[in-house]
């Protein structure tokens, strides 16, 4: 081999180099900003939970033991589609499962952001909570127990989270600050009576 080949070698190997760390350096600074962001990787994919609270299981079915509980906008690894309808996933190291439903792999952050203990208070669709009697919100939605809440002073469509429970803002009659929680049956909102609960804004 000439000198020149060999100088030639040894540049080549060191431009190789520098591209090696930029590359690598690339990717940390990746990985350090963009948890919530970035999926895609041998490994799996990271997913974001969109739900209040998630029970993470033993096994791939509702029947099986509760380990522990991912909140919303935590991030998880996903170790592999599991069983048809849930993720797997590694908790300490140990396999265990989640709804698929509950895990965005969309790449789409989640933030909760803290608005204040509220007064909570319940009604249903009767002439007696309501005024009038009424099939639909005040934002022409079907209400839905376990979803449907109203307060004032937010859009229509805003995601709260009260109680571990993800509601959406459909309906109006109350000021900002009290969230009146939506009921199937009337006996049910009396028997909720007044609470108060810390109540997250979700986006
Ligand atoms: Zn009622």
């Amino acid at each position: 081999m000439s000198r020149t080949n060999e100088i030639k070698k040894n540049e080549n190997r060191k431009f190789l180099h520098i591209l090696h760390s930029a590359l690598l350096g690339l990717a940390l600074g990746i990985g350090l900003t963009g948890m919530l962001t970035v999926n895609a990787s041998a490994a799996g994919k990271i997913g974001t939970v969109v739900t209040g609270r998630l029970n993470v299981r033993e096994e791939p079915t509702t029947n099986s033991k509760i380990l522990s509980k991912l909140e919303w906008g935590q991030t998880v690894r996903l170790t592999r589609q599991a069983e048809r309808g849930w993720y797997e996933i590694k908790l300490n190291g140990k396999k265990c499962y989640v709804s698929e439903q509950y895990i965005s792999t969309k790449g789409t952050s989640a933030h909760k952001t803290y608005l204040g203990n509220f007064t909570l208070t319940a009604y249903c669709g009767c002439a007696s909570c309501c005024g009038v009697a009424g099939n639909l919100t005040a934002s022409g939605t079907v209400p839905t127990q376990g979803r449907t809440v109203a307060m004032g002073g937010i859009d229509f469509g805003t995601k709260l989270l009260i109680n571990g429970v993800v509601y959406t803002v459909e309906d109006r009659g109350t000021s900002y600050g009290h969230v009146d929680i939506f009921f199937n049956s009337h006996q049910d909102a009396v028997n909720f009576g007044m609470q108060s609960a810390d109540v997250y804004l979700l986006s």
